[in-house]
């Protein structure tokens, strides 16, 4: 199951991960009211973002900075209803049906962490790398040097001295790097805490201020544990889900839409490959 950026936020905060201040807003009267508030006590800047189950939203325009509050319920009224293709939509888009209204952040470098469940290792991988704010897999294909990785030993957990080596690797300044050890620790225990099969901050931001902090955050979760996180379960949005696949989930069915009029629907993954390979 995937969530919106503010609930992974949310999440993020209780563990201690440093993540900006931001509010939820499904009116531009609610976005204008959330942006006075935080361009009161920001440095004059807040961001207004659409919530849609998809990355690439700030390529797509929908990720714009507000100087004012009048701007960021201009930026919400453009937004709401709108349909936004991003490169991980698809061509038909997503329709933005709330915004989250951020204070903005003064950023020096953009750079990418993930923690992942890496089967064939049977760990927890932590990814990360200095060319933040782009695609990993971009970076994976291009430069796949620049990708730094560590696997977690579940028996101890993440330690302090990988965390210190991923730090250094991605050229944090000595100061920070206790920053950044606190940042990755907080993340993984929320990672675990969560039963998450993926987390992903990409950009993870140094700011002018010194700070590190999450200024994305993309959470999917192992469906097999979601019974013991009822709160996550809640957060849910039926909204971004293929109503197909929703109808079949309400029935425990192993349901996956294609494009057009096909669907898969399948009880094992061996049957499955054959089946797609048929279609
Ligand atoms: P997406 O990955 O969907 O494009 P992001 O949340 O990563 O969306 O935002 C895209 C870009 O917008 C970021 O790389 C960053 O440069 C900028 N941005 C996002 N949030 C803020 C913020 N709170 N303050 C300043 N800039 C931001
Ligand atoms: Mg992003």
């Amino acid at each position: 199951m995937n969530i919106h950026e503010y609930q992974a936020k949310q999440i993020l905060a209780k563990y201690g991960v440093a993540v900006p201040k931001g509010k939820i807003a499904f009116t531009p009267a609610e976005a204008e009211e959330a942006a006075r508030e935080f361009l009161a006590d920001g440095n004059g800047v807040c961001v207004v973002k659409a919530q849609i189950h998809a990355g690439g939203r700030g390529k797509a325009g929908g990720v714009k900075l507000a100087k004012s509050k009048d701007e960021a319920a201009n930026i919400a009224r453009e937004l709401l209803g709108k349909t936004l293709v991003t490169h991980q939509t698809g061509p038909q888009g997503k329709e933005v049906k709330k915004v989250y209204v951020e204070e903005g952040c003064g950023i020096a470098r953009e750079l990418y962490l993930g923690f992942v469940v890496d089967r064939s290792t049977q760990r927890v991988a932590v990814m990360a790398s200095s060319e933040g704010g782009v695609e990993i897999e971009e970076v994976a294909e291009r430069s796949p040097e620049k990708i730094l990785k560590e696997f977690i030993d579940p028996a101890v957990g993440l330690q302090a001295f990988q965390a210190r080596k991923l730090a250094f690797g991605l050229g944090i300044d000595k100061a920070l790097v206790g920053k950044a050890v606190k940042f990755m620790t907080a993340l993984y225990n929320a990672f675990v805490a969560s039963d998450c099969s993926m987390a992903e901050i990409n950009p993870l931001v140094v700011t002018k201020g010194g700070d590190i902090i999450a200024l994305d955050a993309k959470m999917s979760f192992d469906d097999n544990a979601l019974f013991r996180h009822k709160d996550i379960e809640g957060m849910r949005d039926l909204d971004e889900e293929d109503p197909k696949e929703v109808a079949a989930s309400r029935f425990n069915l192993n349901y996956v839409a294609l494009d057009g009029t096909i669907g898969c629907m399948v009880n094992g993954a061996g049957l499955a490959m054959a089946t797609m390979d048929m279609i």
